[in-house]
């Protein structure tokens, strides 16, 4: 799936504190908020705040950017407790991936024993 001209979801409401969410950290690249339908005890999501749908719409000028979700990434997983124990990071990419919101974003999941990963 290609996106020429990409649509905003619900994601850059809450980039723009249009809709409330539990956001826990906000800089000039990325927001980080609590997911609403945590499935860990520790389920947030990191996101840019630029507008880029997928993985597939990453160029190199992004660079900077996604390193960042991995910085706040581990920031937030020593904040939450989890780094020591261990967390998952995940980024789903279209309807294969199982991604349903289109405003990539990557899962930080910890508090609890998430076991292997099965695919
Ligand atoms: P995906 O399947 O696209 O990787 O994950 C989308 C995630 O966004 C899901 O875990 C879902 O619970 C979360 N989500 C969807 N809508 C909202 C919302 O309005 N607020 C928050 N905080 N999370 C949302």
């Amino acid at each position: 799936m290609e996106h020429e001209m990409a649509e905003e979801t619900i994601f850059s409401k809450i980039i723009r504190k249009e809709i409330p969410a539990d956001i826990l950290y906000q800089d000039d690249l990325v927001t980080a908020f609590r997911d609403i339908n945590p499935r860990a005890p520790s389920h947030i999501l990191i996101i840019p705040n630029k507008l880029l749908p997928t993985v597939n719409d990453v160029e190199a000028e992004d660079e900077a950017m996604m390193g960042r979700l991995f910085t706040v990434a581990r920031k937030l997983a020593e904040k939450e407790g989890i780094a020591e124990d261990g967390y998952r990071l995940i980024v789903n990419c279209n309807p294969h991936g199982g991604q349903e919101v289109y405003h990539l974003h990557m899962h930080l999941l910890g508090g609890r024993p998430l076991g292997p990963m099965l695919i």
